[in-house]
């Protein structure tokens, strides 16, 4: 019973240590990984509000035959049905790769206070324009970088 106590109290203080911004990275990881075994390319993202996941999405191009079916694109419509509202201030999206532009956009619209991603897209990343997000939005590249961005060159790899 003790030693169960102590496993229990264990497992409670590596929740308080972990990084809450990997912790959520991981759960939009998990997402992306679903696309990978789905023959999708491999991008998750979660929307979190008071530390409780309230959308979870993954890319859907493939399985949709829609070119807009990004992650987050998804995630911000479970996201705005959760609230019936369209936008959502109080919400920070977890997204595993640099969102595109039109993701971006997407993000604008929604006035989402804060967006986090993993793997930086040197090509179509939002980055590489000029701001585009909305002007409340702050933004934080390269959490979790390394582990996200393996999953994307693994699957492209496969491609070849
Ligand atoms: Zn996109």
């Amino acid at each position: 019973m003790f030693s169960y106590l102590v496993f229990e109290f264990r497992i409670f203080i590596m929740g308080l240590l972990t990084n809450p911004d990997e912790y959520f990275m991981n759960e939009a990881l998990k997402l992306a990984q679903k696309a990978f075994d789905e023959d999708e390319v491999p991008i998750g993202a979660v929307i979190v509000i008071d530390n409780q996941i309230i959308a979870k999405a993954h890319n859907l191009v493939e399985r949709l035959h829609d070119p807009t079916a990004h992650a987050e694109m998804q995630a911000i419509t479970q996201a705005c049905n959760y609230f019936s509202a369209k936008y959502l201030p109080d919400c920070t999206i977890y997204i595993t790769l640099e969102p595109c532009t039109m993701c971006a956009t997407a993000i604008f619209w929604a006035q989402i206070a804060k967006l986090i991603f993993g793997a930086y897209d040197d090509k179509l990343g939002f980055t590489k324009h000029k701001n585009i997000l909305y002007p409340k939005t702050i933004y934080e590249g390269g959490v979790m970088e390394s582990e996200c961005s393996a999953l994307i060159k693994n699957f492209f790899k496969g491609k070849r």
